[in-house]
């Protein structure tokens, strides 16, 4: 009998949350320019988000501007800030009296004129209804979506978000935006990395085989396993909730709070049972205020709609802290690998000590999913100290990475299992390439 079960680490990377049909990082630009009656922004909410489509909106004319030349965004810039203008202006009765003078002529008698006209031309002219305003910016946002669709912009909207961050860190403007400019840029992509992300996860029907197979295996392995994800979605946690299965992201902070704003995680005794699941580069239901510095955790069907909800103010739930005007307070918690050097974080620090520790106790790991990309220099250095030499390594992997089904040579060592064997020289590492559903179909019928 044994008493001490082998300890095993499950390693996840984008090709997990392909069969979801997850809008994988470089995939977001191809849901932003998909036709309305396809859209899963109309069918998730009655109503556009006014904070949605303004998001919308900076980042489809930056990308027209800064990589389709021959698309002239001019006139529709023109009109965004027009309709903002005309939005947001309170101040501007001088304007107003000048403009009644000169179109109803101030030298006429009252009685000239219809006062009830002038007020409606007027209103016309300088003020718009929240609902008009929301209308002006979905006609916006399809007039975009339609020039996106055109221009075909071949750009991995990662790459973007990675430059920005480069910009943000070294406090640089680009030729085109200002510093600030940029920031603002930033988080409309941030935002719209959320809600494409969150809706994907609240449509999954959650009966997929592959994912039953996989988290029965985890649950089975309870106590003794942990699982580290490059990913930002939170398909894997709805399947733990909805399966029962207890699961710890493993923060170390007294600082983490539920948006019931009850401290995460709950204290309760089952603790030793629980999968730490640790999120490297962060995830798209944690907020950070910008105030106090908290993080929140969000569920699936709220944080989606967090950052787009017109009709709740931006708030944060420790410190109270309102967004004023068009001010960000809360922000994704998710980050590129790029950014990892850059960044010394509390969160990031605790999160990445528990993957090596998680590793260091591993006598096997399986990487599902994960292509090992040479962009992920931190998290390659990570497992190259940390997993112990002779640990059994299962790769596993889809058809496509398969070198026996590649039939161009030279493709042959730019394929995953090259990027293992050099990293892993002194482990066994045994590749399967049938997908995740079947290896754990197969690892559970066998009771391993
Ligand atoms: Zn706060």
């Amino acid at each position: 009998m044994r008493y001490l079960r082998d300890k095993i680490v499950i390693v996840t990377g984008a090709g997990l949350s392909a069969p979801a049909n997850l809008p994988i990082q470089d995939k977001i630009l191809k849901e932003m320019t998909e036709p309305p009656e396809e859209n899963i922004i109309d069918s998730a909410m009655d109503k556009e988000s006014v904070k949605f489509l303004s998001a919308y909106i900076q980042v489809a004319i930056y990308l027209l501007r800064e990589y389709a030349a021959d698309i002239d965004v001019k006139k529709i810039i023109e009109r965004y800030k027009r309709i903002n203008e005309i939005y947001r202006s309170n101040n501007r009765v001088l304007e107003i009296i000048d403009f009644i003078g000169t179109n109803y002529n101030f030298k006429a008698e009252e009685k000239d004129f219809n006062l009830i006209d002038v007020l409606s031309d007027t209103g016309k002219r300088f003020y718009l209804e929240p609902d008009e305003y929301c209308n002006e910016l979905m006609l916006l946002r399809e007039e975009l979506r339609e020039q996106l669709q055109k221009a075909d912009i071949q750009i991995c909207l990662e790459d973007i978000f990675t430059l920005f961050d480069k910009c943000i860190t070294m406090k640089d403007n680009t030729a085109d935006y200002t510093y600030p400019e940029i920031d603002n840029l930033q988080n409309a992509i941030l935002r719209l990395f959320t809600f494409y992300f969150s809706n994907k996860v609240i449509s999954h029907a959650y009966d997929k085989s592959d994912y039953l197979e996989t988290i029965r295996y985890i649950g089975r392995h309870a106590g003794h396993i942990a699982v580290i994800t490059t990913n930002w979605d939170i398909l894997l946690e709805e399947y733990f909730r909805k399966n029962g299965i207890d699961f710890d992201y493993k923060f170390n902070s007294p600082y983490v709070i539920k948006s019931d704003g009850k401290l995460y995680p709950d204290a309760d005794g089952s603790s030793s049972l629980r999968i730490p699941y640790i999120k490297i580069h962060g995830s798209i239901n944690w907020f950070r205020c910008l105030k106090c510095g908290t993080l929140q955790i969000c569920d699936a069907e709220t944080c989606g709609k967090y950052l787009f909800d017109d009709s709740e103010e931006e708030k944060c739930i420790k410190c109270g802290q309102k967004a004023e005007g068009d001010a960000v307070q809360i922000k994704p918690e998710i980050i590129t690998p790029t950014m990892m050097k850059l960044l010394n974080s509390q969160l990031y620090n605790n999160l990445w000590q528990n993957a090596a520790y998680e590793l260091q106790q591993a006598d096997k790991v399986v990487f599902c999913g994960y292509s090992l990309p040479l962009a992920d220099y931190e998290f390659r250095y990570l497992l190259k100290q940390n997993i112990r030499s002779g640990t059994d390594i299962d790769v596993v992997l889809y058809h496509n990475d398969d070198p026996g089904r590649c039939t161009d040579d030279n493709m042959i060592n730019f394929l995953p299992e090259k990027r293992y064997a050099d990293l892993f020289p002194n482990s066994k590492c045994r590749f399967c390439y049938e997908g995740f559903g079947e290896y754990f179909a197969e690892e559970n019928k066998r009771g391993k």
